[in-house]
């Protein structure tokens, strides 16, 4: 089992995955991204999912704090 060194990376692949399956669509412009481009960073306290929209720039971010 490969690890990044977050604790609780399995929940945190269950938050980026909801997001992915719930989170399609741009909020400004409606588009729809199938592709569900999520990305993830941490600082080791935080995660922060941010999405940023193919068809109009628009960036989402959700921020999770760690323990
Ligand atoms: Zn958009």
């Amino acid at each position: 089992m490969a690890t990044n060194g977050i604790a609780g990376s399995t929940a945190l692949d269950r938050l980026r995955r909801r997001y992915e399956t719930t989170q399609k669509k741009c909020p400004a412009c409606g588009y729809v991204d199938h592709g569900a481009n999520w990305t993830s960073r941490t600082d080791g306290r935080r995660v922060v999912y941010r999405h940023v929209c193919p068809s109009c720039d628009a960036s989402r971010e959700h921020t999770f704090r760690l323990g």
